[in-house]
């Protein structure tokens, strides 16, 4: 069971703590190929099968930049509001780890190819900008594999070389929620923009996570702690709560905190520490003598700015200015790049109130059930228009549309058809339905007396029956009218 978001707190706060968050979020770059070698980057293939003699550092072997993962990145960037630096620099940073055959990554560290920018949260409580510090791109290590062999850990290297973008957020965040609200924002902007996938199962989105506390009102920023790589939301949020906690606890027992790299362990719900923290120093860095300075043009950058699309902010606008959503309505209908295309397709030909109440309502309903993506929904966008203009014209009420509904989700059946097939049109002639309300007022005197002594409540009883009587199929406000005339 997941947490409500208000369930999310400092626990122990008497003092009356905030939490300060920073990430610095890994996506890997949507590319078939890796950064600097021509390797395929699918997930889930066979170990070792993608790695190239670059990847698997051979002497003597030279990275070649891939131009796409370069327009990927300024894509991404232009989408977060960001400044594009037409001049960036590869760095070599330096460590051992098994599964890092070169003993140092590719990254760019003083000279990155994009530098700050923003992102904005819908939030409960208004929207919150998020600054963005800078993004730069590096190359993913290998895998190493430790559950396996029960002597050794063994090492894939099909992420070897796999181009990243880091992400580095400004210590903005102030909560667990704005890290989920953050998260899915940055992730619904470049599903938008097809730079990321997104797949955090996948592992194509994962992020540090800096903490630190401070009182309320406090100016400076407390010492923060690094939780590394965590690959869900809500390990992320799991991890700041019991951060957060542990680090309120150390300060209020007079110590203070230590910065350092910490690890999250899902098992146990806790961070420990992995090391203290590395400081760039450590890393030796340099400029990759393999490699140039990234020199872009405005030309490149243009082009790539003329073709962005419109992102989820434009689009929420435009969908309150000229739909009249509500700004709730259209948080939900663009915040899937999927979803705001169903609905773009629906409402070509359909009532837009009809088709948002539909869609938010009874189709989110059935995919969640179904646990599926709005892209495999088993109704599509056009019989689902379908079904709308049948309700919008009085051919079915809403009621037996719920039931066509159902019959529509078991194989994406034309609405029109299955209400010919099984007879359900609306029964709207007046004649009809006074013959069936004549009935009903004959049938039931008793309860005509007392309607008419003063109890009101009855009219509903007389609907009732009168519906009962047409198999649901009668024209409800019909009904409520010629039943009123009736009784009078
Ligand atoms: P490093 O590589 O040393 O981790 P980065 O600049 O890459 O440094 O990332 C620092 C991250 O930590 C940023 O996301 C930043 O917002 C965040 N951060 C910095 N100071 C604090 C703080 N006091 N509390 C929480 N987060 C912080
Ligand atoms: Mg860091």
């Amino acid at each position: 069971m997941l947490k409500k978001q208000s369930d999310y707190l400092i626990t122990r706060n008497k003092n009356n703590y905030e939490v300060v968050i920073g990430l610095e979020v890994h996506a890997q770059v949507l590319s078939d190929s890796k950064l600097f070698s021509s390797s395929p980057t699918k997930f889930g293939a066979e170990p070792n099968t993608q790695v190239s003699l670059v990847d698997a550092a051979f002497p003597g072997m030279l990275p070649v930049i891939n131009e796409f993962c370069i327009k990927q990145a300024v894509k991404t960037g232009v989408g977060l509001k960001a400044k594009i630096n037409k001049r960036s620099i590869f760095d070599r940073k330096n460590y051992f780890y098994a599964d890092l055959p070169q003993g140092y990554q590719i990254s760019q560290y003083k000279d990155p190819i994009v530098g700050e920018g923003s992102v904005v949260l819908d939030l409960p409580s208004g929207e919150k900008t998020i600054g963005i510090e800078r993004l730069h791109l590096e190359q993913d290590a290998g895998k190493s594999i430790h559950d396996i062999d029960p002597q050794n850990t063994l090492v894939d290297l099909n992420r070897s070389g796999v181009a990243l973008m880091e992400i580095v957020s400004k210590p903005d965040l102030r909560s667990p929620d704005e890290v989920n609200a953050y998260i899915k924002k940055l992730r619904s902007i470049m599903r938008y923009l097809g730079t990321c996938d997104g797949n955090m199962q996948e592992g194509s989105l994962r992020a540090d996570v800096n903490v630190s506390v401070r009182k309320k009102g406090e100016k400076e920023y407390g010492t923060r702690c690094e939780i590394k790589n965590v690959n869900s939301i809500k390990f992320m949020q799991m991890a700041i709560e019991y951060e957060a906690n542990r680090q309120v606890d150390v300060i209020e027992e007079g110590g203070s905190i230590d910065q350092e790299t910490r690890l999250f362990d899902t098992k146990k719900n806790e961070t420990r520490s992995m090391r203290s923290k590395e400081d760039a120093h450590d890393y030796r860095y340099f400029p990759d003598p393999d490699l140039l300075p990234l020199d872009i043009s405005d030309d490149f950058i243009n082009d790539i700015k003329k073709n962005i699309p419109e992102l989820p902010d434009e689009k929420k606008k435009r969908f309150i200015e000229k739909f009249n959503l509500s700004a709730y309505e259209a948080n939900i209908l663009v915040s899937d790049i999927e979803t705001s295309k169903y609905f773009e397709e629906v409402i070509k030909n359909s009532d837009v109130k009809l088709s948002t109440n539909w869609i938010t309502g009874e189709l989110f309903a059935l995919l969640n059930d179904k646990n599926l993506e709005i892209s495999k929904s088993p109704i599509s966008a056009i019989n689902l228009s379908k079904l709308i203009n049948l309700i919008k014209d009085g051919t079915i009420s809403g009621k037996i549309a719920k039931s066509v509904f159902e019959i529509m989700a078991t194989g994406n059946k034309n609405p029109v058809d299955i209400v010919n097939e099984k007879g359900l049109k609306q029964q709207s002639d007046p004649k009809e339905l006074e013959k069936l309300i004549n009935k009903v007022v004959n049938d039931n005197p008793d309860k005509v007396k007392e309607y008419k002594s003063g109890k009101e409540k009855l009219f509903g009883f007389f609907v009732g029956q009168a519906m009962k009587a047409s198999g649901g199929k009668a024209n409800p406000q019909l009904i409520n009218d010629i039943l009123k005339n009736k009784l009078k």
